[in-house]
């Protein structure tokens, strides 16, 4: 008799982006899926709640970037239009203005990276600072995102990658380290280069079109997050709240048969992890089965690094140039962005003062201050961008601390991450820590790798069709050259060279 999806029982731990993606795929397939997931809602970094006042709030907002293609082909299919149309940004400094970003699809196009370079308005940056990044060029083809190319730059930190390519300090100091604290959240000292060249390229260079941008309308939360799992439940998935697991049943060959959650036992023919390096840390350290595989263990030599988002209600409307900006060189390990929400979300639309946004990354020493300090600092800072918050008055706040929340590509991590397949053969990883050769970042990479799971669990069971994971948008033709001709010369050299030279 053959067996049947329904008769598969998938746990999937973790209902961010990665648990969710994999939770739906499945759930479609026919299979018993059971979503645990420890926080009291679903989404989880990008989970968004109402206070007891009835104010929405969400731990820092989050923009959906143009080659985002398999969340905006989810949400087509789920008959969601959650998002506002293609913003433009701004950059500032405590000097003031220093760039304003236009929508880049709209300009004519020209081979990468000439838009960005052209069509960004650099408002103090000398030409010759930006002329300097040229020669990173090299770095740019020669990191391909194959296994090799990261263990190539991975234990280089991305502020020497770009010392060693001539980038001017200027440059370094107003563009890129901004770039590492917005997108990596950290600064360039503490970043890998492998990860640094990998977002680099998928936010910004790829293509001139990637580095657009759209918001939700609402919370994801509210405008994703709730129909997407009204959506999984009508497919016959569970998705259970309050859950936090903390333990793998293994039988005796090896195999996982389920889950430890709290007095609970979750029965499972395959289980999917999509928590946090934190989550999963914490998850190894309180298990006894896991503890035995060194990979799990090694995951003790990751890290996570704090964030701090706050929302602040002013008495007045002040006019903000665009609706997103980013900030740097306000403290000198920590970088912010700003948003103004009367602009981006429904809700505050009509308010009759303004409501912000403003998000600090890498903001270890901000999270102990207090919420009147926070507030305060906050107002501070906008108002160095845009002097009318001086005096303006905070009405309400909302200070969200998620401590230890993002993952860090720290210089040497690359070694201790986990891929999707782990050595308990019916357990499968996933997030956006994961390693993946999609070339995704963030949201999109932590949904694509929640699918990429889900896939490998079809396979192993042979039932079902696997989801359609669309892939990034292929190299320019010169970047496919340039890559090329750079892979035929290494080939040749280490064909002859002894391995002497670290990599
Ligand atoms: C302030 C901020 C701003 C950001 N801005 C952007 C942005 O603009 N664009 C973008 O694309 N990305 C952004 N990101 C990154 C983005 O949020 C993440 O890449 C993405 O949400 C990760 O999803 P995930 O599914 O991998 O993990 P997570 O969202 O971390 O989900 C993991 C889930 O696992 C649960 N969990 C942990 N331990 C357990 C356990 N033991 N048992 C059960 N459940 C457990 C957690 O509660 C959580 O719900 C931002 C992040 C932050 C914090």
């Amino acid at each position: 008799m053959t067996e049947t999806a329904q008769q598969k029982r998938v746990v999937v731990v973790g209902a961010g982006w990665a648990g969710l993606g994999a939770t739906y795929h499945l759930a479609q397939q026919g299979y018993d899926v059971t979503l645990l997931e420890a926080g009291p809602y679903p989404g989880g970094l990008v989970a968004g709640w109402k206070t007891t006042e009835g104010r929405s709030v969400e731990g820092g907002i989050h923009g959906f970037w143009y080659p985002y293609s398999n969340i905006f082909s989810l949400v087509r299919e789920l008959g969601l239009q959650p998002f506002t149309p293609f913003t433009r940004s701004a950059q500032y400094s405590p000097a003031g203005l220093e760039v304003e970003s236009p929508i880049f699809q709209d300009e004519p196009q020209l081979p990468t990276p000439l838009g960005t370079f052209l069509y960004t308005r650099f408002k103090r940056l000398p030409l010759i600072d930006r002329l300097s990044a040229l020669p990173l060029l090299y770095a740019i083809a020669d990191f391909d995102n194959s296994d090799e190319a990261w263990r190539r730059y991975d234990k280089v930190t991305a502020r020497e990658l770009f010392k060693q390519f001539g980038v001017s300090a200027r440059l370094y100091k107003d563009s890129f380290e901004p770039m590492l604290l917005v997108g990596l959240f950290a600064p360039g000292e503490q970043c890998s280069a492998a990860a640094a060249l990998g977002m680099l390229y998928y936010f910004i260079l790829a293509h001139q079109p990637n580095f657009d941008v759209v918001w939700c309308r609402g919370t994801v939360g509210e405008t994703i997050f709730k129909p997407w799992v009204q959506q999984i439940e009508k497919a016959g998935g569970k998705v259970l709240i309050n859950q936090r697991v903390n333990d793998v049943l293994l039988d005796e060959i090896g195999k996982t048969k389920g889950v430890v959650c709290g007095d609970e036992v979750f029965e499972a023919d395959a289980v999917i992890f999509a928590v946090s390096v934190s989550g999963m840390k914490k998850i190894v350290s309180g298990s006894s089965t896991l503890k035995k595989y060194q990979q799990f263990r090694d995951l003790q030599n990751l890290g996570a690094i704090d964030v701090l988002a706050t929302k602040l209600w002013c008495d007045r409307k002040i006019n903000v140039p665009l609706p997103s900006n980013a900030c740097f060189g306000f403290d000198s390990t920590t970088g912010w962005t700003f948003f103004d929400l009367n602009a981006l979300q429904d809700e505050y639309k009509d308010e009759p003062g303004t409501v912000i946004e403003a998000d600090f990354y890498h903001a270890n020493q901000l999270l102990s201050m207090s919420d009147e300090e926070i507030v305060e600092k906050v107002q501070r800072d906008l108002a160095v961008c845009v002097p009318e918050f001086r005096d303006a008055k905070v009405i309400d706040s909302s200070i969200i601390r998620v401590s230890q929340g993002v993952t860090h590509f720290a210089p040497g991590s690359y070694q201790y991450l986990l891929s999707a397949k782990t050595n308990i053969h019916n357990l499968f990883m996933s997030g956006d820590w994961v390693i993946t050769r999609h070339g995704s970042w963030s949201q999109e990479k932590a949904y694509v790798t929640g699918l990429e799971a889900a896939n490998l669990v079809i396979k192993s069971f042979g039932i079902g069709n696997k989801a359609n994971i669309i892939p990034v948008e292929p190299d320019e033709p010169h970047i496919q050259i340039a890559r090329t001709v750079n892979q035929t010369v290494r080939g040749i050299s280490e064909s002859f060279l002894p391995k002497f030279w670290l990599p």
